[in-house]
């Protein structure tokens, strides 16, 4: 089996104190089972807090949020007191793998950062080189690569290479790919695109805000991100949306819809800059990683809010 990862992955590093979004607040973190009965085992002072801290009535069981939503063992200076105390081998599976996400194929597993890490999206948004993938594992198993599993990898490169040819625009790169999907999303305005994300589960007001500035404000003038570091920055997003969403046909058979919800979600946060830069009089790449967060956050890390816009993109 071979683990599969883009060339970034590596480099990686959870800024824990200094996160701004810190990923111990806000979610409901589940806690496996092994997990669980390990902790059962904990003696001395985290025992009893470990006791009080999770819902073992809950199913799965869960860590317990205190104030503002704080996980109870996300402490004043934003370290895991689960870490400090009975190191990095104590978490939970959820906690180990975030911000991680996994496909799984015949003969591989791949691996990728999610850009609602802040961290994740500053690595991913701000290199300029173009994303490669790079195996990082091959135990030299015998396992075959599935025809589906070729095809779908097939795609995905022919879009990948089309998302990565800085010979021509961005947004031409973008509708090369709705073109070989053959959808378009001409069909709709940005405004109209932004009722739709209102009709979805929201977590954050602040992103309620912007998908209502986005809906309010006539949008002309796209100058400020027509130069060549905002080109390469929407290209890793492009490339990133890809490579998470596109194995997902494998399971729903949508190819040509995941392929255009690569797309959406590349315009959306764009259009999100743009309202920013007529808000705010500018925009900097820090502001769209925070964008970028809210929206994988709000909308990728939600099954449903993804298929609901996956249905949308065939009624547009
Ligand atoms: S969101 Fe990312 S950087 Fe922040 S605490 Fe979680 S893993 Fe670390």
């Amino acid at each position: 089996m071979k683990l599969i990862a883009p060339d970034y992955y590596k480099d990686f590093k959870c800024i824990a104190g200094a996160c701004r979004h810190s990923c111990c607040i806000g979610w409901e973190i589940d806690v496996d089972p092994d997990t669980l009965a390990y902790y059962h085992t904990v003696e001395g002072p985290l025992a009893e807090r470990l006791q009080k801290g999770i819902d073992e009535s809950a199913d799965p069981p869960h860590f317990i949020l205190g104030a503002y939503e704080r996980c109870p063992f996300l402490n004043r200076e934003g370290l895991c007191d689960l870490i400090l105390g009975l190191g990095e081998g104590s978490l939970c599976q959820i906690c180990r793998d975030h911000p991680r996400f996994r496909s799984f194929l015949s003969d591989r597993t791949e691996i990728g950062l999610g850009l609602c890490c802040e961290a994740a999206g500053e690595l991913i948004l701000k290199r300029s080189e173009r994303t490669v993938l790079v195996e990082l594992e091959d135990d030299d198993g015998d396992q075959l690569l599935h025809e589906a599993d070729r095809s779908m990898l097939d795609w995905r490169r022919e879009l990948t290479e089309m998302a990565q040819d800085r010979s021509r625009s961005i947004e031409d790169r973008a509708e090369d790919i709705l073109e070989t999907a053959q959808i378009s999303l001409e069909g709709r305005s940005l405004a109209e695109w932004a009722e739709i994300y209102l009709e979805l589960e929201r977590l954050e007001g602040s992103w309620t805000d912007r998908l209502c500035e986005l809906r309010d404000i006539d949008l002309q003038d796209a100058s400020e991100l027509d130069t060549p570091e905002w080109e390469i920055a929407f290209e890793q997003l492009l490339v990133y949306f890809l490579y998470r969403h596109l194995p997902g046909a494998l399971d729903d058979g949508d190819y040509e819809g995941r392929a255009a919800f690569a797309v959406l979600s590349y315009r959306i946060i764009r259009a999100l800059c743009r309202v920013h830069a007529v808000l705010h009089g500018s925009i900097t790449l820090d502001d769209l990683v925070e964008i970028a967060r809210q929206y994988s956050a709000e909308v990728e890390y939600s099954d449903e809010n993804c298929g609901i816009l996956l249905d949308a993109l065939f009624e547009a």
